[in-house]
């Protein structure tokens, strides 16, 4: 099959394109490079299935030929990174599903939109399932990511509705694992890269709030299972690790990885920094027979790894 990927470098598209180049598959990758990870498209690079066309997904696409399915990953994730350039993070996830439907509206190709357990803000109903319509503050300083997403979900499901051309949308729950930018300022990257340099792990308010953390290779196998299960199944689904650890637990676990305890130093919490957040994946596991199978500290342990192995060179 040929796959159309936007957001290829990243940390997710560029896990989702070798899995996808694993299965035998062409694949484009298509990424503006903003937050991209220039170690991750010389690796896809090496693979001559794999071809790589630099675009802003806020442009109509160009002309790249037909594909097998459309997997619209473009957008940075990370809180740091989609606040430094808030229009440009709306443009991005508007003007991105906008210029995604264009390219598939006449050939009907499956169009995938990654969507985030952000759509529900700080929720009020806990744990999340995909019936909640959320607690997001439409004015605040994450708005420009979580209305971003919003409205693209909106967008999706009128296309749908106007054409009944295949979709499919997954809220993605917290991820971590190899391929992760170090620097790109999430807590799983931060932390494990603090710990390997001997700098204190940075704690953003009193450490209580709590998120689920989902193995990358777990998150990648519910995709996959989304993309191909049957057309009338449509999502939004949550995939996600449904086992919840506040951060001063998620420390918990990387000392036991690290084998020695870690400084903390805490730092005033961000604003409108979600006090709690975990996927129910009931969904998930009925319609995609999927549920994550790595527990935390195996994942962490992986992807301290990687990190230590990227910094050998
Ligand atoms: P990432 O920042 O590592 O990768 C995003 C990629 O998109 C980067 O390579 C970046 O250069 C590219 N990009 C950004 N804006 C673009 C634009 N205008 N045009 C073309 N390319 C552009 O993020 P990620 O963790 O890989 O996330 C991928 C997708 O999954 C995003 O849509 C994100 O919202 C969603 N998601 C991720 C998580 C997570 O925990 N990783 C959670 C929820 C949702
Ligand atoms: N966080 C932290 N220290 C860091 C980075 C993040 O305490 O160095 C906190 C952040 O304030 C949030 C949680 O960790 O409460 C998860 O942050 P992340 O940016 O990974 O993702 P979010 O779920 O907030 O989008």
């Amino acid at each position: 099959m040929r796959y159309l990927v936007t957001g290829a470098a990243g940390f997710l598209g560029t896990n989702l394109c070798l899995n996808l180049l694993e299965d035998g598959n062409e694949v484009v990758g298509l990424d503006n490079l903003s937050t991209g990870f220039s170690r991750n498209l010389e690796l896809l690079k090496k693979n001559p299935d794999f071809s790589f066309v630099q675009h802003d997904v806020v442009l109509p696409l160009p002309g790249l030929g037909e594909f097998s399915f459309f997997y619209n990953l473009a957008c940075p994730a990370s809180p740091p990174r989609y606040q430094k350039d808030p229009l440009q993070t709306f443009r991005t996830s508007i003007w991105g599903a906008w210029n995604a439907i264009e390219y598939v509206r006449k050939t009907g190709t499956p169009l995938f939109h990654t969507s985030t357990s952000e759509v529900y803000g700080d929720p009020s109903v806990h744990p999340q399932k995909e019936t909640y319509w959320g607690n997001v503050n439409p004015i605040g300083i994450r708005a420009c990511y979580d209305e971003g997403k919003r409205g693209a979900e909106a967008m999706l499901s009128d296309y749908f509705r106007a054409s009944g051309n295949p979709i499919k949308i997954v809220r993605i729950f917290n991820t971590y694992g190899p391929h992760m930018d170090p620097s790109d300022g999430r807590v799983i990257s931060n932390f494990l890269n603090q710990a390997i340099e001997g700098k204190p792990l940075t704690i953003y308010g009193d450490g209580t709030q709590s998120r689920s953390f989902c193995y990358v290779s777990d998150l990648i196998a519910g995709m996959r299972r989304m993309e191909k299960s049957p057309a009338e199944f449509i999502g939004p689904v949550n995939i996600g690790n449904p086992t919840e650890f506040t951060l001063l637990e998620l420390i918990d676990s990387i000392e036991s990885v690290l084998g020695k305890k870690p400084e903390v130093e805490f730092l005033p919490l961000p604003g409108d920094d979600p006090k709690q957040r975990r996927p129910d994946i009931s969904l998930a596991k009925e319609k995609l027979n999927w549920e994550p199978k790595v527990q935390l500290k195996e994942g962490l342990g992986k992807t301290l790894s990687y990190f230590r192995e990227i910094r050998e060179g």
